[in-house]
């Protein structure tokens, strides 16, 4: 496009009415454009950079709903390591959103967030335990709902449609809550769930079960059972 500084300027303009608006999806495909067409004007990257920053704040990070994608927030990949580009992402955009430079309007708003983000990934023990809460369990409960056997999966098969290793029925790879207490000094779960009313057994799925196409990861948490059917009282 040659359209030049003028052409720029209107897109730019629309760019920034689209912010106001809060359409942050529009804002950024005109700041883009203005962009492309006059790649000096000032204030496209501004308004990119808010654009930007703001949409990754909506997106909520998968399977960790309750946090905030700080990653995604400073344009870093998922849990990096390095700091150093986590420092020149945290610079670059606080230079572009500081409001006292950025006049356009939800630049205070990006500005904390890249702010907050740069609180929680520079400092060690807070990217630790932050990585940890949005890591998600490894593993996953099912049970067949027709025998009642109980079946350890990773993470990635949940929802699924998974294969009964003891009655080969069929079934969907729903998470259930937790585990009911292990009987103390006996090979048993205490039974005590409604929806289990003739008892269950208790069973780890073997390392290359034939009529299953997922495997269990082998760093399963080890829980000291063995892998043979365990009868619930
Ligand atoms: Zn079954």
């Amino acid at each position: 496009m040659s359209s030049g500084r003028g052409e720029a300027e209107r897109l730019l303009a629309i760019g920034e009415k689209l912010l106001q608006s809060r359409d942050l999806s529009g804002s950024r495909d005109f700041a883009i454009l203005a962009q492309e067409a006059e790649p000096l004007l000032e204030g496209s990257d501004q308004i990119l950079a808010i654009a930007d920053v703001l949409l990754a704040a909506e997106k909520p990070v998968d399977g960790a709903a309750e946090h905030l994608d700080w990653y995604a927030i400073l344009q870093v990949e998922r849990t990096c390591e390095d700091q150093d580009l986590i420092r020149r992402n945290y610079r670059r955009l606080g230079l572009l959103l500081h409001p006292d430079k950025n006049p356009f309007t939800l630049a205070d708003q990006a500005f904390k967030l890249v702010s907050d983000a740069w609180a929680v990934l520079s400092d060690p023990a807070q990217k630790t335990a932050y990585d940890r809460a949005i890591s998600g369990p490894a593993t996953f409960w099912t049970a067949c709902p027709y025998c009642y056997f109980l079946y350890q999966y990773p993470a990635a098969c949940l929802g699924c449609c998974l294969r009964c290793h003891n009655c080969h029925r069929s079934f969907h790879g729903l998470s259930i809550p937790s585990l009911p207490p292990l009987v103390p000094d006996q090979d048993a779960y205490y039974c005590n769930w409604g929806c289990f009313p003739m008892g269950f057994v208790f069973h780890n799925l073997p390392p290359d079960g034939p009529a299953l196409h997922l495997r269990p990861t082998p760093n399963a948490p080890q829980n000291g059972l063995s892998s043979l059917p365990r009868k619930a009282l």
